[in-house]
């Protein structure tokens, strides 16, 4: 349920700002047709012949003044620092205390009343913790011994002691159902609870998963076409270009067929490592397929991608590469391309394969803008 009024102002008017407090005030509302429902019986009944109008009148500010008192609580956020924001308990105990009140006062309404508080305690079993099932449930039936001996001193309403004990030790044998119902209930909502946290997990996980080359760890090609497509609307919404960088590992094959697809394996992790480390949060890197990567470099000219591929370039000579396998030398050659308005993606793409082949030609090791 998102929204109980079509008009949002109003919404937030009634129910407060969202958040565990608009929960509270949301529940609260829900309650009220029950009560004005109640409250229409009981007139009803005093309209009929069949109860008195002064406890009719007692019942009906008994409610009017609750509910509003918690509304006003509620919605006035004075319960927000609270541990139990929405006043679950003191609300069924409210519920309770006026079923009571009406077994003391509505002598019609007692052969139900210990019933009615066994489903006020079920519809709120899954807020309500094991002990304040127990003193709910057995704080109802005291109560309802307390209002049979007050009503009787008082002369409240008429009592057959008798009658009513029967009643009420037929009633008690609901307690025990109430409370492993209740119990039943709240492990049946946290294992339902757990199981959509781990849930929600795998899906992140699997997400994280989708985007992800499993080698190094990279974006995956499918992702980057994403956000180069993503970057491609931006272009056009604001005119900012954009630039792309294909790399390419020199001479990979030799790299395996010297020293092994482990230590080739190793060379494209850390390869992309050191890459990531060199730009930082300046661009984003996939792995685009094999020993080819795609960099891109939001709001970054040509040039500052040429400096940004310098950089990587001196990063790889001084790296330690010969921890791996005595000799091994890695570099890479890179075609640059500016997308700007007017091209497409594809386009832009295939400049920058071509800037790729001429750096291969022109001898490895360097990077060429188109
Ligand atoms: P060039 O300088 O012209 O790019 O030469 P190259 O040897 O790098 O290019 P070529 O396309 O001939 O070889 C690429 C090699 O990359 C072949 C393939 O076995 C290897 N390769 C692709 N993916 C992986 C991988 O995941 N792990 C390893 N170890 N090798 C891979
Ligand atoms: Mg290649
Ligand atoms: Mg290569």
């Amino acid at each position: 349920m998102t929204s109980v009024f079509p008009y949002p102002a109003l919404t937030r008017l009634v129910l407060g700002p969202p958040g565990a407090v608009r929960h509270g005030v949301k529940r609260l509302l829900i309650a009220l047709p029950a009560y004005l429902f109640g409250i229409a019986i009981l007139f009803a009944a005093v309209d009929m012949g069949r109860i008195q109008v002064g406890p009719a009148l007692v019942m009906a500010a008994y409610a009017v003044v609750g509910w509003s008192g918690f509304y006003l609580l509620l919605r006035g956020g004075f319960t927000a620092q609270r541990q139990e924001v929405t006043l679950a308990f003191p609300q069924v105990l409210f519920t309770l205390g006026a079923f009571g009140l009406c077994y003391a006062l509505i002598e019609p309404s007692r052969g139900l009343a210990l019933q009615w508080m066994s489903l006020i305690v079920v519809y709120d079993m899954r807020r309500l913790s094991a002990r304040q099932v127990q003193v709910a449930t057995f704080g109802s039936m005291g109560l309802l011994i307390a209002a049979l001996l007050i009503s009787r001193h008082f002369n409240l309403a008429p009592v057959d002691l008798e009658t009513e004990a029967i009643n009420l030790a037929a009633a008690a044998m609901t307690m025990p159902a109430l409370i492993i119902i209740t119990s039943i209930g709240r492990r049946l909502h946290h294992l339902r609870q757990a199981q959509r946290a781990a849930l929600h997990e795998a899906l992140a996980q699997l997400n994280a998963l989708a985007i992800r080359d499993g080698l190094t760890q990279l974006f995956n090609r499918r992702h980057m076409l994403a956000l180069l497509e993503e970057e491609d609307r931006r272009q056009k919404r604001t005119g900012q270009p954009f630039c792309i960088a294909l790399l390419d590992l020199d001479f990979f094959k030799c790299i395996n067929d010297e020293h092994g697809h482990p230590v080739g394996d190793t060379v494209l992790r850390e390869f992309s490592m050191l890459a990531q480390a060199t730009w930082e949060d300046g661009a984003v890197m996939a792995r685009w397929g094999g020993e080819e990567f795609l960099v891109l470099f939001c709001d970054a000219t040509p040039t500052l991608a040429l400096q940004a591929l310098d950089r990587l370039r001196d990063a790889l000579a001084k790296h330690a590469w010969s921890a791996h396998a005595q000799g091994l030398a890695v570099t890479f050659s890179a075609g640059v391309c500016e997308h700007t308005a007017g091209t497409d993606l594809t386009q832009t793409l295939e400049r920058a394969d071509a800037a790729l082949y001429r750096a291969k030609a022109q001898g490895r090791n360097r990077a060429i803008a188109s």
